[in-house]
């Protein structure tokens, strides 16, 4: 079975979260630990994780990716805006760890003009200083467009990151569909190329998770905007052919499309048809 979901809202809490995904036919979904700007998280409410731990038993709802916010830069140039990230992600980690053995993606951030080798280095940093042996979420660094500074828009780049972690067993990798398209692999023309490439950088063993977006730019336009499945450069058939893709069909998948809950409804009914199943 597909493993499909989407972005939901997280400010109702989990119990909620789970009832809009049963009501989406989602098995799987991703949500903001906190203000995808940044500021204070809500308090655990235990109550509600065991709420929601039932209902997700009940409806076989696997697989939950929190995202972190948009702000937090693990390169940021400024030390302060270091400490909020290193703070942050410490904080998300232990908050996951209420949802053992699930996932946390974060964007490796902006190097601001610092260069690379030294976003490279100080992402690694903040790694090895959040991640501890006994968590059992595992972190995943998303594949980004490289537009401006960002960190991350090529698989080497991912790859240095990884190498410079001691625990490198907490470690995945989210691909997102149209930032990878965006920053110029080209899925659309040769995927089997693309994740050959990822598997020899990377090692598509480390891939965790896919968002499947559309994108509103053209290949490799650096750009970032997501579009409905469907309506973008990437269109129906790429993403069919992703859903179906031997080495990719069993990961589980998150939309970040600009919809509300009836547009993902509607989005996961159509990928939910065009899935081979065995
Ligand atoms: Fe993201
Ligand atoms: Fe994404
Ligand atoms: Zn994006």
């Amino acid at each position: 079975m597909l493993k499909i979901g989407c972005h939901l809202s997280a400010s109702d809490g989990y119990l909620a979260m789970g009832k809009s995904a049963v009501s989406i036919d989602a098995n799987v979904f991703q949500f903001f630990t906190r203000n995808p700007r940044g500021g204070a998280a809500k308090a655990i409410d235990e109550k509600d994780i065991a709420a929601f731990l039932e209902l997700a038993g009940a409806n076989g709802i696997t697989d939950l990716l929190a995202h972190a916010p948009y702000t937090l830069n693990p390169c940021a140039a400024k030390e302060n805006l270091r400490t909020f990230a290193r703070e942050t992600m410490a904080d998300d980690i232990r908050r996951m760890e209420y949802l053992p053995g699930n996932m946390y993606n974060f964007h490796p951030g902006s190097h601001v003009g610092q260069g690379v080798e030294a976003g490279i280095d100080l992402i690694a940093a903040l790694l090895n200083d959040v991640l501890s042996p006994d968590q059992t979420t595992i972190v995943l660094l998303e594949t980004m467009s490289g537009k401006g500074s960002e960190v991350g828009g090529r698989f080497e780049e991912l790859r240095a990151i990884i190498d410079k972690v001691m625990l490198q067993e907490k470690l995945g990798v989210c691909l997102d569909t149209c930032h990878v398209y965006d920053a110029g692999y080209d899925i659309a023309g040769d995927l089997d190329g693309v994740l050959a490439e990822f598997d020899r950088v990377i090692g598509l063993e480390r891939l965790r998770a896919i968002h499947i977006n559309d994108s509103k730019n053209p290949f490799g336009s650096h750009k970032d905007r997501h579009e409905k499945i469907g309506d973008g450069s990437l269109g129906v058939e790429v993403l069919k052919t992703i859903i179906n893709h031997p080495r990719l069909r069993h990961l589980p998948f998150y939309l970040e499309t600009p919809n509300e809950l009836e547009g993902y409804a509607r989005e996961i009914r159509l990928l939910r048809s065009l899935y081979e199943e065995e």
